[in-house]
């Protein structure tokens, strides 16, 4: 039988009802006799490093994560995480820079409803956790309403519902019918694992609004390193900021084109607004990664590096399907 290690951190699955609402009280063994049939998919141990909702979930806890896997990662078979939803795209984004080229799976998974009550997802979505992580190998990815999808793909795109998050610009590696799990992806990066220590969380995202004040690009400059400017589209900057683009990008910061479109992703070149920035710059930009892998990956990049054109490698390169173009 396969070993895995529970990691517990909070979240809906683990909460309760308190005076001011639902807030993360139950242990990683309550959770655990919610879910008997557990002992027929695999010999668990637990762990439960922090115990929080997940708004509250910074780059510490990330690396916290790490850790405990790295530590972890000859004792067992594969990892199960029960986090809150709400920045679950972001930790699993984070983890795949930080855990890369595993063969052992590190499945994220949680619930929209508290694993206490009667109806819920919470029991569904550890159990199918659990099953796909004894099923083969995997990297990092959620499990979550029957769907598995690569750590650096996932968005939550509903508040309530139980199918929580999309794949976005990226197929679903897996689904699961009950005991049954269907592949789509067959995962081949195993030539790992790399663990990687260090984050500089010093990132800013900026999500342009027509009419945003010029002072605003500015805002970002004696604490970022990094920032993602969040364009319209493909991709560009309005004629007026240009001066301000200037000082960020002489002050040494790393700047990245995002779209807020989530689907199809950014391609600057297209209009004179962005092209304009390629070529002067050579900008960055994110094409087809979801915002939650562009700054974590950000994060993790400036953490392994001062030198530009280093970042700018690490940046472009494909890391757990979070880039296709
Ligand atoms: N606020 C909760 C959290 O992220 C929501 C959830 O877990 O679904 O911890």
């Amino acid at each position: 039988m396969k070993k895995i290690l529970l990691i517990a951190t909070g979240g809906t699955i683990a909460s309760e009802p308190s005076a001011d609402g639902l807030a993360p009280s139950l242990t990683p063994e309550d959770l655990l006799r919610y879910i008997p049939d557990a002992k027929d998919i695999c010999e668990l141990d637990t762990v439960q490093p922090f115990h929080i909702d997940s708004t509250n979930v910074a780059p510490s806890h990330w690396l916290i994560l790490e850790d405990i896997i790295e530590k972890n990662y000859e004792k067992y078979d594969g990892f199960v995480i029960c986090h809150g939803t709400d920045t679950l795209a972001y930790t699993a984004a984070a983890l795949s820079y930080l855990i890369q080229h595993t063969r052992k799976p590190i499945i994220l998974t949680g619930a929209q409803k508290p694993i206490s009550e009667d109806s819920t997802d919470a029991k569904t979505n550890l159990i199918d956790s659990l099953r796909f992580a004894c099923s083969g190998d995997c990297g990092v990815a959620i499990v979550f309403g029957g769907q598995v999808i690569a750590g650096t793909r996932a968005r939550k795109t509903r508040t309530k519902s139980y199918n929580a998050f999309s794949s976005i610009n990226f197929p679903e590696l897996a689904s699961i019918h009950d005991t049954r799990v269907v592949r789509y992806i067959p995962y081949n990066d195993d030539k790992g694992p790399v663990f990687y220590r260090s984050l500089n969380d010093r990132v800013f995202l900026l999500k342009l609004i027509p009419g945003i004040a010029e002072a605003a690009f500015l805002a970002a400059l004696d604490f970022c390193d990094g920032i993602v400017i969040e364009s319209y589209g493909v991709g560009g900057i309005p004629d007026i900021y240009l001066d301000e683009l200037d000082e960020l990008i002489k002050k040494g910061k790393t700047v990245i084109m995002a779209t807020q479109v989530t689907q199809e992703g950014s391609d600057i070149k297209v209009y004179e607004v962005g092209g304009r920035l390629k070529k002067r710059y050579k900008l960055l930009e994110t094409y087809d990664m979801t915002l939650e892998a562009t700054v974590t990956k950000l994060m993790w990049a400036l953490g392994q590096s001062k030198d530009p054109a280093e970042i700018r490698r690490l940046f472009c390169t494909s890391i757990n399907y979070d880039l296709l173009f």
